[in-house]
């Protein structure tokens, strides 16, 4: 199998659209990597470009250690299924799934009636050996089939077929060429949520059992978590931070990625952070403190110095950060909505006390009238309506610092 690597690609559109910038990243031999970004990211493009359907403006694509930058898609030795199955609606399954094969055999021992009737008359080795390759394409068939649960599909036509089914054709189709690396461009994203669910298990264990390098764009970060073993963040053309699922989740490298990824969106808060005594305070629409008891506390410290141990930040945290606690610290919240998800209960609460009260001529009056939402989560069944006030405390050992301007995170090593 292969690795897939991408130097400093580019693709600049006629039209002056930069689709992709400089981007570099290293696939590993049977790893199952996933470039998700928002609509318009450059991901698909991107793909196209490892597959050979779109040239680059830039830079090189290697795949299995070759340069494959001006080969030819089908020179490249991958297979790629799309969205929308791209099936021949006039042949069968059979067909579909063998297609391809069958093809590559005639061209290697010349194809049609003439050419076999031929080869049976001057060069019966010749003909035996297609035969025996026949044989071994039909039985690579049904056996990609039984691995799909499609074997019972094989004579129907794609418009038998139910939108599920077509996709594990789909799949089939690029697992009997046996290709050095697998790409798919959102290929479960027609699907309603409970089969694409199914067919993402599907993938997972086919990538296991197949061992091969697999690349899969989407824009679901559900579908990428879920999905990689490491997964790429792309916005603007550029790929943003490259990590393992929990990596990209709880140290992102910066804001894009903290808000894009997480099926809750991150709690944000803006403010300023300074020395007081010998603790560093946040004051912002949530006050926190963190005093040198704090495992993070000589780093968040470094991060006062040099700039008159005052800073401005946002802080970011997951809704499991957030609980329940009558404590010192806990901040009050009144209860706006509360979401019942079934394994656990989603509350959307405003902290108490935000927005403040400023006179008009406070020259922070418009900082401070935007209330500071919390979002948290707590047990299936906990007893909580709108109105309610709780006391929360918020895990500080895991509040992320990023920076206002460039969005980066301060504390990611
Ligand atoms: P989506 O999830 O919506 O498919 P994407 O992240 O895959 O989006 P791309 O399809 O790679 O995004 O497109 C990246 C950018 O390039 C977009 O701004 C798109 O409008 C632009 N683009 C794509 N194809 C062309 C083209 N042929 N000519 C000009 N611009 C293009």
């Amino acid at each position: 199998m292969a690795t897939v690597l991408l130097e400093s690609v580019n693709k600049r559109f006629p039209d002056g659209t930069q689709a992709v910038a400089d981007v570099s990243i290293e696939i590993e031999d049977q790893e199952f990597l996933v470039l998700v970004g928002p609509s318009g990211c450059g991901k698909s493009t991107t793909l196209r470009i490892i597959a050979g359907l779109e040239g680059s403006t830039g830079g090189v694509v290697r795949i299995g250690g070759r340069d494959v930058t001006h080969v030819a898609p089908r020179d490249r030795d991958i297979a790629m299924v799309f969205q929308n199955y791209a099936l021949y609606p006039h042949m069968s399954v059979y067909k579909n799934l063998s297609f391809g094969l069958t093809l590559r055999l005639n061209r290697l021992f010349g194809g049609g009636v003439i050419g076999r009737g031929l080869r049976k008359i001057f060069q019966p080795q010749r003909a035996s050996e297609f035969v025996r390759q026949r044989v071994e394409i039909g039985n690579k068939v049904r056996r990609t089939a039984l691995r799909l649960g499609i074997e019972h599909l094989l004579d129907r036509k794609p418009h038998q077929l139910s939108g599920g089914e077509r996709q594990r054709v789909a799949l089939g189709r690029a697992i009997v060429r046996n290709p050095a690396a697998f790409l798919f461009d959102e290929p479960f994203s027609n699907l309603d949520a409970k089969l694409r669910q199914q067919l993402r298990v599907e993938l997972k264990r086919l990538h296991r059992d197949l061992k091969v390098t697999m690349i899969y764009v989407t824009h679901d970060q559900v579908e990428a978590m879920t999905l990689g073993n490491r997964v790429a963040i792309m916005n603007e053309g550029r790929i943003l931070q490259v990590g393992g699922p929990l990596e990209v989740y709880q140290r992102p490298a910066n804001l894009f990625v903290a808000k894009f990824i997480g099926n809750s969106p991150i709690n944000l808060c803006s403010g300023t952070v300074c020395k007081v005594g010998d603790r560093i305070e946040f004051e912002g629409l949530t006050p926190m403190t963190w005093g040198p008891e704090s495992p993070r506390f000589d780093r968040l410290a470094a991060l006062l110095e040099g700039v008159s141990g005052v800073r401005s930040v946002v802080i970011g945290f997951r809704a499991e950060d957030v609980g329940i606690a009558e404590s010192e610290g806990a901040i009050e919240v009144e209860v706006t909505e509360v979401d019942r998800l079934g394994e656990s209960t989603m509350v959307h609460s405003r902290v108490c006390g935000s927005p403040t009260q400023g006179s008009k001529e406070d020259k922070f009056v418009q900082k401070n009238t935007i209330e500071q939402m919390v979002l948290f989560r707590l047990e299936s069944d906990a007893e909580c309506a709108p109105g309610d006030r709780l006391q929360v405390k918020i895990e500080l050992n895991r509040v992320l610092w990023f920076d206002p301007d460039s969005g980066e995170n301060l504390l990611k090593e």
